[in-house]
């Protein structure tokens, strides 16, 4: 296995994280042996668009963007010598607001080296949105709403398929983040079906469209998920198709940096290609 680094990590600048800084998970990835390390801090959501997560949490807020850049290219000149230090962003595609979120590329694009495109929220059946990751509770309210946990998956798989193609622009992130974030709370709501088909026809259609995948060793560690996003077998079969396979650890504390990349299948893993 080839894994020089962890390409999906968060900071102090994300409000539902730790207050761990980003010093303390450069540190860590030196000692784990790292070479590369690339922040991906969630980007705001928006202007218009209101965060549904309880509490409204979910991103890094606005003013913070700047500040959050400065300490990476502080700390990026610090280690050179140790550590190729990247900074990004994961973008979240929020179905319907392509055009806010092309403006917000556009502002922070020509300032990043690297960045996610995600999908955390859903628009449901009602024109709702909603947050599907934030807790089992939230995810039993979500399941009302649409009806069914097949309907919630069908949705997401949707939703991805939509990121894939969607015209943000030219700083369009080049990484798709943990497709199978659906399955967070699978052992909780288990899908009537396996959505093999779904996920089969998102890996094609990233391979069309030149994309990475992230490979992202955080639901091993959910309670009710304990698997990579996504699991092994897709993972194999990206790597079949010719995706780049980059590592992430989605961290939000500096003690998992690169947790899990033990775990993950003997293939040849990516730098990412950048923004
Ligand atoms: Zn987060
Ligand atoms: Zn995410």
């Amino acid at each position: 296995m080839n894994i020089s680094g962890d390409f999906h990590v968060h900071s102090q600048f994300c409000p539902h994280g730790t207050s761990d800084r980003m010093e303390a998970y450069v540190k860590q990835a030196i000692e784990s042996g790292l070479t590369h390390l690339t922040f991906t801090e969630h980007a705001p959501l928006p202007a218009d668009f209101s965060d549904p997560a309880p509490s409204k949490d979910s991103s890094m807020p606005a003013e913070s963007v700047k500040t959050y850049l400065e300490k990476a290219r502080h700390l990026k000149k610090k280690y050179h010598d140790k550590l190729v230090i990247q900074v990004g962003l994961e973008v979240d595609y929020i179905a319907g607001f392509e055009k806010e979120t092309c403006r917000l590329l556009e502002k922070w694009g020509p300032l990043i080296d690297d960045a996610i495109l995600s999908v955390h929220m859903l628009r449901s059946p009602v024109g709702k949105f909603v947050c599907l990751d934030y807790s089992a509770e939230e995810f039993a309210a979500i399941v009302s709403l649409f009806g069914s946990v097949d309907a919630v998956y069908q949705a997401y798989y949707r939703t991805l398929l939509h990121a894939i193609t969607s015209d943000l622009g030219r700083f369009k992130p080049k990484r798709l983040g943990h497709i199978t974030l659906v399955e967070k709370f699978k052992k909780t709501f288990p899908p009537a079906r396996i959505f093999e088909q779904e996920i089969l026809e998102i890996l094609s259609l990233m391979a069309e469209n030149g994309m990475e995948l992230d490979i992202n060793t955080a639901g091993l560690y959910k309670e009710y998920c304990q698997s990579i996003y996504p699991p092994e077998r897709f993972i194999r079969q990206a790597y079949e198709l010719g995706i780049p396979l980059v590592p992430g650890s989605d961290s939000h504390q500096a003690a998992q940096i690169a947790r899990g990349f033990g775990n993950l299948p003997d293939l040849q893993y990516a730098l990412p290609q950048g923004i």
